[in-house]
């Protein structure tokens, strides 16, 4: 047996229960059960493998992780992990797996809000992806994340743990605003807040739809629930200036948008992922 032979194996398992990316996810799941880097992968993978204990035990986790996979657990709940802004970041099933899609969202804050000691508040941080770059790439001094769900907030509280070292950023459990003490006001906001109408979510990915916390997806109705409550409540926890940063759906940004509008923010402006959809919906207070 090689580890060539191994990988054509998973390709074919992963293929039949239907994952899309089925290569990718064999060799992947592989590197991880022998402990490798794709360089030592290429250069050995066409050797027989030697009859040790080692590569049994192996070959055995290999072809559990497979099995995890076809099942249509979402690798990175296999593996534990997701790179985010070029940081690992913990997941489990409590949290949204960070998307390079919210990195959108981390990139536009850091270019335009380069004054460190501005205060952001991240809500729904869920596995904390926004809170903690923005903290460890932005050094902004002083970052709250909020969740609703205990569970979240403490791998949110574990990554800011690992990431940036304890008691960096403040994390706080309530419903939106709600998870915030009188006096609280921010000079940035930034949310990936729940956005897939209720009726689409059925629809998803079986990764996603059996998978990821429901309550991070499901934006009710029409998806846009939470803009609402943002747009009408933030400026009552808002400095003077302060700026608003939502990711939102591909096909949200017209009535995203409206919604700061009619709340009095300006400089409305939405912003386009790397594949050019929609993304990210920013605004300002102008006092
Ligand atoms: N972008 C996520 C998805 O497509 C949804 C994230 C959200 O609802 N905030 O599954």
């Amino acid at each position: 047996m090689t580890l060539h032979q191994l990988l054509n194996e998973g390709v074919v398992l992963l293929g039949r229960a239907g994952d899309p990316e089925a290569s990718q996810d064999a060799r992947r799941l592989l590197l991880e059960a022998f402990g490798l880097d794709t360089v030592h992968f290429l250069m050995r993978r066409m050797e027989v493998l030697e009859d040790t204990e080692a590569v049994k035990r192996a070959s055995e986790d290999y072809r559990r992780m497979i099995g995890k996979r076809c099942r249509r657990i979402p690798i990175q709940h296999i593996l534990g992990t997701q790179d985010f802004m070029g940081l690992t970041f913990q997941v489990n099933r409590h949290v949204l797996i960070p998307r390079q899609d919210t990195e959108t969202l981390v990139e536009l804050i850091l270019e335009e809000q380069k004054d460190r000691t501005k205060r952001v508040l991240d809500l729904c941080t869920g596995s904390g992806c926004i809170a903690v770059s923005l903290a460890a790439l932005g050094g902004y001094e002083d970052v709250t994340a909020a969740d609703l769900s205990e569970e979240a907030l403490k791998t949110a509280g574990a990554n800011a743990a690992r990431i940036l070292g304890e008691g960096r950023i403040r994390l706080r459990q309530g419903d939106l605003f709600e998870a915030l003490e009188p006096g609280d006001a921010y000079d940035i906001l930034a949310s990936n807040p729940p956005y897939i109408p209720t009726e689409v979510i059925k629809g998803l990915e079986p990764e996603v739809r059996d998978h990821e916390p429901l309550l991070a997806l499901d934006g009710a109705g029409d998806g846009l629930e939470f803009y609402r409550r943002i747009a009408s409540q933030a400026r009552l926890w808002l400095r003077p200036k302060a700026a608003v940063y939502l990711e939102i759906g591909h096909d949200q940004a017209g009535a995203v948008c409206a919604l700061l509008r009619e709340a009095g923010f300006g400089g409305v402006r939405v912003i386009k992922d790397l594949p050019g959809k929609d993304r990210v919906v920013r605004g300002e207070l102008s006092d």
